[in-house]
Formats: structure tokens, sequence, C-alpha cells
């Protein structure tokens, strides 16, 4: 059986039937995704399913890394920073590397590129490919996954001339949309209910992944899993952890979490993060190998409540997946999370440690909350973040893009 059918059992078969009729003007057509890692982070996550299931409908899909040095890496992570609001100014030199491995790369790529029909850029990493591809004769879209709402005006005044070249851009939510001069749509990402991050577990393989890591099953504990990365707040969930235990003293905390080959700083962050930590020994932190994915998966469900408390997010696909598991989630009032937590129904937000202290003492004193609320947030996930909604979406931009000045488009 192939995956699509399998996702027939999860979502139903009219919504493979739809897949199938609105792949058909797309058939044979080269697709080609360009992101600038193959592990780590939620792009990869994504990429990992949706090309194989674009493959299945016949759509001839790949997936193109571009590589870079220590200095255009720590670049990108800058200017990662500074779309999501940091005032980090970048130097000329290391823009000018930028452009430059950007232009290594398309020599690279130039070829499958130019010659695709469609061309999907994910974030800023890879963003100038376009300009050195003058040749090129599909729609290239933009994919910006990042909270890119109030840049830091330097960096976003650099990157947008790369930027309006495209034919369009997709956003995860209406608030990060920019001003460009191109069709701009929203698409929120999604998770892969069949995946071994996200299928159902036994309950003896949740107990031995404990066991591994010294979790009591008999006590409350709360994770977060995310990369090291100060948007994600860990010390943040550290000090939440630490208010709550003064009146859940048997509470545990998992921060686990692994690097991506484009994050630089996420070294120094699991150092603060351990500081923090002290010799607590009921925090947890791991750091998990990039596709140790059931571990995941089993921590999530481990876990009485999920935690997400960034302070910046694009979507938050670890969110996806807390709820996706029956977990109400208690995440940052920020970006993506806002998109899933519905405050009070799919979990809580919040803006400090001291509001997620006091969610997490609410909840594990109210079970009954615990269950009801993950239950709506599985529903919530069922209805509106699985992949098969994710995959419709792409399909119809690409058959608009392809007919982009007709009013209405007949499907065969
Ligand atoms: N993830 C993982 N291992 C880790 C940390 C994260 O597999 O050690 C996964 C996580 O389960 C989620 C993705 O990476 O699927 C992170 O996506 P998210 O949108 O939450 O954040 P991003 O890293 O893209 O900012």
């Amino acid at each position: 059986m192939n995956i699509l059918e399998t996702y027939a059992r999860v979502a139903g078969e009219e919504v493979l039937d739809q897949l199938r009729q609105l792949a058909k003007p797309l058939q044979g057509m080269n697709v080609v995704h360009v992101n600038s890692t193959a592990v780590g982070g939620g792009v990869a996550e994504i990429l990992t399913k949706l090309v194989p299931l674009m493959r299945e409908l016949d759509i001839n899909a790949s997936w193109e890394v571009i590589t870079g040095d220590e200095e255009f890496f720590q670049c990108t992570k800058s200017m990662h920073n500074a779309l999501q609001g940091n005032q980090v100014p970048i130097s000329g030199s290391l823009l000018r590397h930028y452009e430059e491995v950007n232009a290594d790369n398309a020599d690279k790529l130039r070829s499958t590129l130019e010659a695709a029909d469609f061309v999907f850029i994910h974030d800023p990493q890879p963003a100038p490919l376009l300009n050195y591809c003058p040749n090129r004769k599909g729609k290239w879209v933009w994919r910006c996954h990042i909270d890119a709402s109030h840049p830091y005006r330097p960096v976003w005044k650099f990157l947008q001339p790369f930027v309006n070249n495209y034919d369009a851009s997709i956003f995860s939510l209406a608030a990060f949309a920019r001003a460009l001069p191109h069709p701009e749509y929203l698409i929120p990402p999604s998770i892969d209910p069949l995946s071994d991050k996200n299928i159902d577990l036994e309950l003896n393989e949740i107990d031995a992944v404990c066991d591994r890591f010294s979790l009591d099953r008999q006590r409350p504990l709360i994770v977060q899993i995310s990369r090291f990365d100060r948007f994600k707040d860990p010390v943040g969930v550290i000090r939440a952890y630490r208010l709550a235990t003064k009146f859940v003293p048997s509470l545990q905390l998992v921060l686990a979490g692994g690097s991506a080959t484009d994050d630089p700083e996420g070294k120094i962050v699991i150092e603060e993060v351990k500081a923090a930590a002290a010799d607590d020994p009921d925090i947890h932190v791991l750091l998990l190998p990039p596709d140790d994915h059931r571990t995941i998966n089993a921590l999530q469900r481990a876990a009485d409540i999920v935690l997400q408390k960034s302070t910046k997010e694009g979507f938050g696909l670890t969110v996806t997946e807390g709820m996706w598991k029956g977990k109400p989630v208690i995440g940052g009032d920020t970006g993506g999370i806002r998109l899933q937590v519905i405050n009070y129904h799919t979990g809580f937000l919040v803006n400090t440690p001291e509001g997620a202290a006091l969610r997490i003492r609410y909840l594990l004193q109210e079970p009954d909350k615990i269950e009801e609320m993950g239950k709506k947030a599985k529903e919530f996930v069922r209805e509106n973040f699985l992949m098969t909604r994710h995959l419709r979406e792409y399909l119809t931009l690409m058959v608009a893009l392809l007919h982009s000045a007709v009013d209405r488009i007949e499907l065969g």
C-alpha cells in the first residue's frame, strides 16, 4: 500500500480523490524544493513528507539542500534572528559572503532549477538563488516559515529585493505577510500522523523510553521538545518549572532537542540551559540524534502537559505534535502557536514563566481538564493541521499559478 492510501484511513477516501483531481494538471511536472538543512527543524520535517507525497501523485518532485560554510550559517542565523525582530546588524562583508555562497550553490543547481516548472525556496538562506537563474522557465515561490512580521529593518531591506522577484510567496499566517509585489498565500504547516514521530505507540515502548532517561512514570511530567534556540525560551521553561515545583514538588521536566546543521547557535544555548538546570536531578536536558523520532513521540506521549514557551514562533510543529497526542499545550502567546493553542480550549497561551507556572499548577490539579483539553487539541489538529490539507493547499497554489490570468479554473 502506498503512503496516500494509508492516509485514507486517517483522512478519508474523499480527501484522496480531491488530491488526485487537483494533481492531474500537474502530473509529470518538475517541482523542486530548496532549503538549507536535510535534518533538524520544522522545514526538513515537512519536506521529508511533502516531497514523497507529491511524487505519489505523479508530480516529479525533488528536494535540494544548499551547502555553506560556518560563516554563511552564522550570517543566515543572524538573519533569522533579525527577521524575527532582534536588532542584529550584519556586516557588509558577511552579507556579500551570503550572496557568494548562493552564487556557488546556483552554479551546482542551475540546470535543475532553470528547467523546473515550480521552484519552492524555503526561508531566507537560499532566497538569492533566483537572481542567479536568469533562464528560469517555471514559477518561483518563496516560502517563509518564520515570523517576519516585525523584522529588524536594515536586514529586511537587504533581503526584500531578492524576494520581490519571486512569482509568489507563502506565509504561515496572515500576521506574517509582508508588503510584496506579487500574490501572497497563507498555508500553515502540518504533521504526518503516520510517521514515527506521530504514530500511536504501545505503552511498553513509552515506558521503556522513560526508563532509559530515568523518568518516573508515577510522577507528573512536563516536556518541551525544541532546537536549543533562545526564541524557544528553554531557560524560561526552567524558571516556570521551578516556580511550579513550589506547589507540585514531584514535578519532572524534560527539555529535549538536537541541533540543525544550519543552526550554529545551538551549542551556546545548550550551555546556558545546562547552567540554568544546575544539578537538579528532575530536570532532564536530553540531546537526541536528529532521527530519533520515536523517542520524541514517546516523550510527548509520556508528558502530562506539553510546553512550547517560545517568544517567537513561525508555526511550532512541536505544538501540533503534542496536541495530536492528546495533550494540552502551554505555549508562548506568539506567532503560529496562537493558531493552534486556543486559549482555555486546546491549552493555554502565556507570556511569562510565572504565567506558565500558574497554568502548569492549575492543570496538574485538574486531571479532567487535562483530558478534556487534550481531546479538543487532537480534534483541532485532525481538522486543521494534517499533511493532506497541507498538500491540497500546495497543489491548489500550483494550479492557481499555472492559470494566473483566468477567473475560474475547471478541473477535469
Ligand atoms: N525536532 C526533532 N528533534 C529535536 C528537536 C526537534 O526531531 O531534537 C523536531 C520536532 O519534533 C519538530 C521539528 O523538529 O517536528 C521542529 O519544528 P518546529 O516548527 O517546532 O520548530 P523549528 O525548529 O522549525 O523552529
